[in-house]
């Protein structure tokens, strides 16, 4: 049967896509050749967030003794939370399953190639044609460039099968899902260090927020290594602990000279790559740009027209709920009769390390390029919990705001729940804000966020 939509990939973009064009009442197809859910579900944000609640734990009690709580022994059995972790992720990955059937979207369970501009071959050999294909199979961790050993490395797909937790842990890479896991292994007892080649973490984020949160890390116990780049990994030889860990000679250079670090596990996380190889679209004709992104149009289509695409495979904002609203839009635009194109600007997200980063709008830097006249609210504050827990930690807030017309330009935080911050202070930007806006907002009182709408002097003023 030829089906009006045959859709590649079973992550949060293809399975948004496929089940609203089945709504709309198109015949669809859709080919996973992993589990349903794609990367989000079954290693990425799902499985990352509950890692990092369990976490947290250990803080919180460190923080208990300060409110008069005695605490007995404490154990962390790394095992057991696998075990209940992988049966979550496996229940969501059922339900996607289902939600998809019961849309009436016929699932294929095989890796898919294209043949041709509507026929694509899976893996068993057969073929399914359809009218449009929508490529939608997501991006896989960036190997980088090649250093002998690194197949002694794991990736962040390695980290969700670590069946143990290893106690000395190198990670290289300074992005928002290397600093997730470092802190995860960190706050359950592991050494770790991070290694990057530039000079600062998070590259893209506000600059203070860099320095910011690099300082909080740093405060929790995880080791920075700037300017260093891995140049060799190896058996140390020696055997570290009796578990399932050989030691790793970790060889780093750096403009100082060399140095080698002994660890039980490197974690690689250089950042990701499109899923574009081997996937037949270069020999279709369908364009891709230098690393390796199918180069879409505002309606993510691609250079040839029966050929769509989505989510990460486009390299636009490769972040799960922009790959379901870029999903979403496409089969409404295609089989719904309602076009949409999707707003890729004001983008809030959060980094789940602990203290957690949230954002939203433009960064100092961004912003100054297009309104010159901006002013900067800043605090910089001890939660009201660290009075009694003793914890060191500081809440950072910035507000940045153009003094021409008032708006709120950007939000940038490091602290607790700082994330659930950003998605509401997302909705005021996406409302146009105004300062004044945020001071005749009563403040919710005693919390941190209300020293956001309590902001009176700016920090900067820049260009008066
Ligand atoms: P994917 O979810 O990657 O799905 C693509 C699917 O296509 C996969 O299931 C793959 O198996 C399948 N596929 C690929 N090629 C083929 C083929 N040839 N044939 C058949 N099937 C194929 N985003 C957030 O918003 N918040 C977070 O907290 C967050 N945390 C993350 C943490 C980690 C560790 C990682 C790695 C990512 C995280 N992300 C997070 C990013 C998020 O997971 C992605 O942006 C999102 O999953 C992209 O969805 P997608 O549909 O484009 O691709």
């Amino acid at each position: 049967m030829r089906y009006d939509l045959l859709v590649i990939g079973g992550g949060s973009g293809g399975v948004r896509a496929a089940r609203i064009a089945a709504n709309h009442g198109a015949r669809v197809a859709l080919v996973e050749q992993y589990r349903m859910g794609g990367t989000c579900v079954i290693r990425g944000c799902v499985p990352k967030k509950l890692m990092v609640y369990a976490s947290r734990f250990a803080q919180e009690f460190e923080e208990a003794a300060g409110f008069g709580w005695t605490l007995g022994e404490r154990r962390f059995d790394w095992a057991q939370l696998k075990a209940r972790r992988d049966a979550e992720v496996a229940r969501i990955e059922a339900i996607y399953r289902s939600n998809l059937l019961k849309a009436g979207v016929t699932l294929f369970d095989a890796r898919a190639v294209l043949q041709d501009a509507h026929t694509v071959r899976l893996s068993d050999g057969s073929t399914l044609a359809a009218d449009t294909i929508l490529v939608a199979t997501g991006g896989w961790p960036d190997a980088g460039p090649p250093v002998p050993g690194q197949e002694l490395a794991i990736d962040s797909n390695g980290f969700f099968e670590l069946a143990q937790q290893p106690r000395r842990v190198v990670v290289q890479g300074a992005g928002y899902i290397a600093l997730e896991l470092a802190c995860v292994l960190r706050l359950l007892g592991s050494e770790v260090t991070v290694v990057l080649r530039a000079a600062q973490i998070l590259r893209g984020f506000d600059e203070e927020l860099r320095t910011h949160l690099a300082q909080e890390l740093a405060s929790v116990g995880i080791r920075f290594l700037a300017g260093h780049s891995i140049t060799r990994i190896e058996h140390a030889g020696t055997a570290s602990d009796a578990d399932a860990f050989g030691a790793l000679a970790v060889h780093m250079e750096h403009a100082g000279g060399t140095e080698v670090l002994e660890a039980d596990c490197v974690l690689r996380a250089l950042g990701r790559k499109p899923n574009t190889q081997g996937l037949g679209l270069e020999a279709l004709g369908v364009v891709l740009d230098a690393a390796g992104a199918v180069v879409v149009d505002a309606h993510s289509r691609s250079s040839v027209p029966s050929v769509y695409a989505v989510g990460d495979v486009t390299n636009r904002v490769n972040l799960t709920p922009m790959a379901i609203r870029e999903g979403h839009a496409f089969a409404d635009s295609v089989f719904g009769k309602t076009p949409r194109v999707v707003d890729h600007t004001l983008v809030p997200s959060a980094v789940f390390t602990t203290p957690e980063l949230g954002t939203v709008g433009l960064t100092e830097e961004q912003a100054l390029q297009q309104y010159p006249q901006l002013d900067v609210y800043r605090t910089v504050f001890r939660p009201m919990k660290a009075t009694l827990s003793g914890h060191t930690s500081k809440v950072f807030f910035k507000l940045l705001v153009d003094r021409v017309s008032d708006r709120v330009l950007g939000f940038h935080a490091v602290g607790p729940d700082t994330g659930e911050m950003a998605q509401l202070v997302g909705v005021t930007l996406q409302l146009g804000a105004t300062k004044a806006a945020f001071d005749a907002t009563l403040a919710v009182h005693p919390t941190a966020a209300e020293e956001l709408v309590t902001l009176r002097t700016p920090a900067v003023r820049h260009n008066l």
